[in-house]
């Protein structure tokens, strides 16, 4: 008895997951840079590997989102 098989792979290349950037929030922006970098990346991918450009988008992300809560939390303070 055959069992069905897998189909084959969608050759068609996939479209980026950070598409449309430019109307992301800089916090987004920053987060979908590290993630596509991450997919894109053979270090990445690779345990055994460490990637700077990845660890340094990492640190960006951190940057811009603490930089955006700390902006929130100084206006919440004022009100
Ligand atoms: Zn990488």
């Amino acid at each position: 008895m055959d069992e069905p098989r897998d189909p084959p792979p969608d050759p068609t290349p996939r479209a980026p997951l950070a598409a449309g950037l430019g109307r992301l929030s800089p916090v987004q922006a920053a987060y979908a840079s590290y993630t596509q970098h991450a997919i894109d990346c053979d270090d990445c991918r690779n345990v055994d590997h460490t990637c700077e450009i990845a660890e340094e988008l990492w640190r960006v992300y951190r940057r811009v989102g603490d930089a955006a809560g700390q902006a929130v939390a100084d206006v919440a303070r004022r009100a």
